[in-house]
This record gives C-alpha cells, sequence and structure tokens, in this order.
C-alpha cells in the first residue's frame, strides 16, 4: 500500500497530527493498535487542566471523541483500529503491519511515529502476584470496560497520575488503603492531592514498598520508610492489607520504532528516558520520520496534542502540501508549545529538551512554509 504521510499511534499527537496533515490534503492512513482510537484520552474521565486552546476543561474522554470526529472526517485521512506496527525496515523504507488478522507492508513517503509511552515498574519481592497493576491497567480496566481491580487498593507513587487514579478509584466504589511515595514530598498537583486528603486517605511520603505476598494472590504489602539518602530504615516496617497494588511510577517513551528506523537517541530522564533528536519541526535524524507526543519526552496531553499538530504540518509541507494558512497554523503551533512550556512546572521538560534538539536539515522545510 502507498501513501503519503504513515502516523504510528491514534493517542492526542497522532489524531492532530493526522487532521493537520489531511487538511492540507496529504493522503494519511493512521494506524492504531487498541480497538479504540483516542490513546490514553479514552481513559481519563476527569477535567483537563491547562489553557482553552488545548481543551482544558473538558474531560479527557470527550477531547477523544472529538478529536477522532475530526480526523475521521477529513475524506484523504484512512484510519486502521486493532492495527500493530511491528517493524521498519531501513533498507527499503517499509513499515510491516498486523491489520486485524492480515499482515501487510505499507510504503509511505513520511512517517510520523506518536507510539505513546509506557508505564515503568519496580523490582520487590512479589510483584508479580495477581493482583499487583499498572497505574494504566487499573485506569482501564474501571474506565473502559467497567471492572473493579479490587476491593481494598494500595496506590504506590504521589505523582498527578497516583493521585487522579486514586480518586477515581474512590469514585468507583474501591477502598483506598494509602499512597506511598519515596520522594519526601507529593510530585503531583496539590489540588489532586488536597481531594484525597479530604477523604481521609492517608499520603506516607519518604516510604517505599519492601514486599508484596498472597497466594494465589495478593492480600497485602509491606512498606516501610526512608531516610535522607532513600536506604530503608530498620524497625519502620508497616503492614497495609489489600487485594489490590496499583504502580503510578512514571512513564517512558515507546521508541522501539525509531530505534529500527536507525534514529539517532540520547537518556534523558527529564524526559522519561530514551528519547530521539529532533529539529524543532519534530524531525528525527532520519529524513522521512517525525515523532510527536509522549514518544518524544513524557508530557502532557496539551503538549502531545500542540506536537502533533506541529509535526502534521511539517510532514505534509515536506511533500508540498500548502494552503494559505500553513504558516500561520505552523507559527501559532510554535507560540503555543512555548507558551505551554513557559512556566516553573516545565523547567525539567525546557532542560531535557535543550538536550535533544538540533537544528539540522530543518532549512529547506522552513522555506516551503515560509513561502506558502
Ligand atoms: C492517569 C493520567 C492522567 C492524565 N491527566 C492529564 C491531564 O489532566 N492533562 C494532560 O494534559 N495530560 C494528562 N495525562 C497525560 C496524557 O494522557 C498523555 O501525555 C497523552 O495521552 C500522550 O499522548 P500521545 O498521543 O503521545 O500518546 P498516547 O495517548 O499514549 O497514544 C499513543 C497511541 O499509540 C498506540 N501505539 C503504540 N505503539 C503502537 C504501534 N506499534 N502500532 C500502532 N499503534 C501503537 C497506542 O495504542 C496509543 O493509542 C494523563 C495521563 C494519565 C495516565
Amino acid at each position: 500500500m502507498n501513501i503519503d504521510i504513515a502516523i504510528i499511534g491514534a493517542g492526542p499527537a497522532g489524531l492532530m497530527a493526522a487532521i493537520h496533515a489531511g487538511k492540507l490534503g496529504a493522503r494519511v492512513l493512521l494506524i492504531e493498535r487498541a480497538e479504540y482510537y483516542g490513546g490514553q484520552l479514552i481513559k481519563q474521565t476527569h477535567k483537563f487542566f491547562g489553557s482553552k486552546s488545548e481543551y482544558a476543561g473538558e474531560r479527557g474522554i470527550d477531547i477523544a471523541a472529538l478529536l477522532v470526529k475530526q480526523a475521521l472526517g477529513i475524506p484523504n485521512v484512512t484510519a486502521w483500529n486493532n492495527a500493530t506496527v511491528l517493524g521498519y525496515y531501513q533498507e527499503d523504507g517499509i513499515l510491516t503491519v498486523k491489520h486485524q488478522d492480515t499482515f501487510v507492508t505499507i510504503n509511505a513517503k513520511k512517517i510520523i511515529v506518536a507510539s505513546g509511552a509506557a508505564e515503568k515498574t519496580l523490582a520487590f519481592p512479589g510483584n508479580d502476584l495477581p493482583g499487583v497493576y499498572g497505574a494504566g491497567a487499573v485506569q482501564t480496566l474501571m474506565n473502559v470496560y467497567g471492572v473493579m481491580p479490587g476491593k481494598r487498593l494500595l496506590m504506590v507513587g504521589a505523582g498527578n497520575i497516583g493521585l487522579i487514579v486514586a480518586y477515581q478509584l474512590l469514585q468507583a466504589g474501591v477502598e483506598v488503603a494509602g499512597i506511598i511515595e519515596a520522594a519526601p514530598k507529593i510530585g503531583g498537583y496539590l489540588v489532586h492531592a488536597a481531594k484525597i486528603r479530604r477523604a481521609g486517605i492517608p499520603i506516607y511520603t519518604n516510604h517505599t514498598i519492601k514486599a508484596a505476598y498472597g497466594s494465589p494472590a495478593l492480600t497485602g504489602a509491606t512498606i516501610c520508610q526512608l531516610d535522607t539518602n532513600w536506604q530503608q530504615i530498620p524497625g519502620t516496617d508497616l503492614d497495609i492489607q489489600a487485594d489490590g497494588l496499583c504502580l503510578a511510577v512514571g512513564l517512558t517513551p515507546l521508541t522501539e520504532l525509531l530505534w529500527q528506523a536507525g534514529c539517532k537517541m540520547a537518556y534523558v530522564p527529564e524526559l522519561g528516558g530514551y528519547v530521539p533528536f529532533r529539529n524543532s519541526s519534530l524531525l528525527t535524524t532520519h529524513p522521512d520520520i517525525y515523532v510527536a507526543g509522549d514518544v518524544a519526552g513524557v508530557e502532557e496531553a496539551s503538549a502531545a496534542m500542540v506536537e502533533g499538530k506541529l509535526a502534521g504540518l511539517a510532514a505534509a509541507a515536506s511533500l508540498g502540501q500548502t494552503a494559505a494558512a500553513l504558516s500561520e497554523d505552523y507559527a501559532e503551533a510554535k507560540n503555543q508549545l512555548a507558551a505551554l512550556r513557559a512556566g516553573n512546572v516545565s523547567a525539567k521538560i525546557r532542560s531535557g529538551l535543550a538536550k535533544v534538539t538540533i537544528n539540522d536539515h530543518s532549512e529547506a522545510l522552513s522555506e516551503v512554509i515560509c513561502n506558502a
């Protein structure tokens, strides 16, 4: 199959890329391994923060519906669900895809990788017991399939994801035994932490999980206190009964396809792990491969959407697709991203991006966009 642009992943980044490349007239194939389009947004029943231009105040699930409707309404955008991109072959630039029950090869002039991120985990005895979940799995069970993950659950991690998922568990009728956090202070927004505290749930900072136990499934966990050097303090063990343990300890970019394509990568802790070098149009060191969203650095849906727009516009423009509003849209996306990353909370992201943002092979593209 020959197309202009293949977009891998239909989360907020991939959907926005499809909308903007599609509107410029490029023949787009949006490829999503899940049954549903929307990526992480489909599980997010809470209202988003941020600015109005990135749908702040709307629930993630409603933002997904809106973007899916826009993308699928563009005649030159084709979308496949239940379609996993398995490989990229450097010799001929072919993508192999398992679409439902068939294997297909795709020849795309440009590729936008918007595959998102995977959850990190922790090593401790008993972490393979039934009842030990990642936060994404808990959200999927509860909010996508309507299945309760347990009756009483212990949350590990007090970042935004841990706090939000703990609150959603309460809303679903699950008892939350507590939240433990290895750092000396809560990492997530205080507004989320305040809701948890008001519900009477203890948040144990400077604590870690020592072991989970139960047979054949989880029945409890032992936690303990950490000193200022992150070492376990003897004699501080606390036993917590629970039939569910949820790990919300961060995400790491899903970059396998970028490695296969030979993109230059770097380990950047501020962005969640290995990420590709990219220029300001999100073109990687591979001349035909762009990135957008969490795969380029774990951030937020708001930034993922704007990056998707930027990558979609840039990829379509590089194929000669232009429109009267192209340079305006492109400049607007760049300004939106700069504004999103301007505050103190984004200092870490800015420092991470400074390590992997490059200037090569962007001049030709800027020329196309400026002359549009
Ligand atoms: C609990 C929680 C709360 C959050 N709250 C907020 C919030 O309030 N505000 C905010 O801005 N952000 C929030 N976020 C973050 C936000 O959800 C993510 O930053 C955003 O979804 C990233 O978008 P993305 O498109 O890069 O990736 P994703 O949404 O992860 O989408 C990637 C898609 O790619 C698909 N994919 C991956 N590999 C392949 C492959 N090989 N072939 C085909 N398809 C593939 C995946 O199935 C997935 O659908 C939250 C996240 C979580 C977990």
